[in-house]
């Protein structure tokens, strides 16, 4: 029977010690050995805290006397006191008293852990990886979502984000009875900048127009390069047609209105064409279309300002 057990203790996966009342060591086995490098005779015999100085910790000695005085059952997880025998294993232990013919042993159980710790720090990993791919995937979204909603020489809204805008616009102003103001504007005598300066000089001219009509609009405004040299502004919120005017003089007296080119000043001038709903119509296309005509009225007249839909 003695075989058996001796057998049994020397062939489980945990390291199991067995000490007496005086804290001497009277069963070692095998995994023991394995964890410790300390042969079975070597052991048995000795006090604990000679064998294994890492348990003098002062909680652990205390702890230690203390199953032995009461009898109650420890643990100690190696997260969180490590160390326990060597450097290398991460072991739990369990302490537990056993009384037999009036005498006490204490049972110090060394769980290895090592592969679930493994385990933990890999799935640590992984979930690191997928968060920063996770980002990768926000910041190319970012860009699809720039791409389908923005112009690319501008930065402008694109004609899809202006038709989700208006929409979304006009159905607010429906609700709360409120304006809706469009400005149709069109950059005077552009075909002549770009035949003078060049494509590329017509394309800073274009950039520098969607800057201008974005500093002298309000946040709320959404200013959309509607094609060529033609921006559209969808103004919500306004409280009446005054209000589009002052936008609209704000951007014609803008002081910055020019680009340099070899030293020369290329001047900027835009016509605006203003329409409002309700007063000029109740859907988009036919805010644009009034616009457009109040735009190019103001062309008409010499260019540089701004006309209301009649
Ligand atoms: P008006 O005062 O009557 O508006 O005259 P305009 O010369 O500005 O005439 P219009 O508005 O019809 O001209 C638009 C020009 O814009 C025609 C086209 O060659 C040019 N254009 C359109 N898209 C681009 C672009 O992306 N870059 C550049 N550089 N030019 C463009
Ligand atoms: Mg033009």
């Amino acid at each position: 029977m003695d075989k058996i057990i001796s057998d049994i203790l020397n062939n489980i996966n945990e390291g199991l010690v067995l000490i007496d009342q005086r804290l001497n060591i009277c069963i070692w086995n095998k995994y023991m050995e394995y964890l410790t490098g300390i042969n079975a005779e070597n052991a048995i015999d000795n006090n604990i805290y000679e064998i294994l100085p890492n348990l003098t910790r002062k909680y652990l000695k205390s702890s230690i006397s203390n199953v032995m005085d009461n009898g109650l059952k420890m643990f100690f997880s190696s997260s969180m006191h490590g160390k326990l025998v060597n450097d290398r294993e991460n072991l739990n232990l369990k302490i537990s008293r056993f009384d037999y013919n009036n005498s006490k042993v204490l049972v110090l159980e060394f769980l290895d852990v090592t592969s679930q710790f493994i385990q933990v720090d890999r799935l640590k990993k992984y979930v690191t990886k997928l968060c920063e791919l996770n980002k990768k995937l926000k910041e190319k979204e970012e860009v699809i979502k720039n791409l389908a909603y923005y112009d690319k020489l501008t930065g402008a809204a694109n004609r899809t984000l202006f038709y989700e805008f208006s929409e979304k616009f006009l159905s607010v102003a429906k609700r709360n009875n409120t304006m809706l103001g469009l400005m149709f504007t069109d950059i005077d005598k552009f075909k002549k900048i770009n035949d003078t300066y060049g494509h590329e000089i017509g394309d800073r001219v274009l950039t520098k127009v969607a800057n201008i009509l974005k500093k002298a609009t309000r946040k709320e405004d959404a200013v959309t390069r509607y094609g060529g040299d033609e921006f559209l502004i969808l103004l919500p919120n306004i409280k009446n047609l005054s209000d589009c005017e002052t936008i609209a003089c704000r951007i014609l007296r803008i002081k910055n209105n020019f680009i340099i080119c070899n030293g020369n000043e290329i001047p900027i001038s835009l016509s605006i064409g203003i329409s409002c709903y309700p007063k000029d119509g109740v859907d988009i296309d036919s805010l644009i279309v009034k616009a457009d005509k109040a735009m190019y009225r103001a062309k008409k007249s010499g260019g540089n300002c701004n006309c209301f839909c009649k």
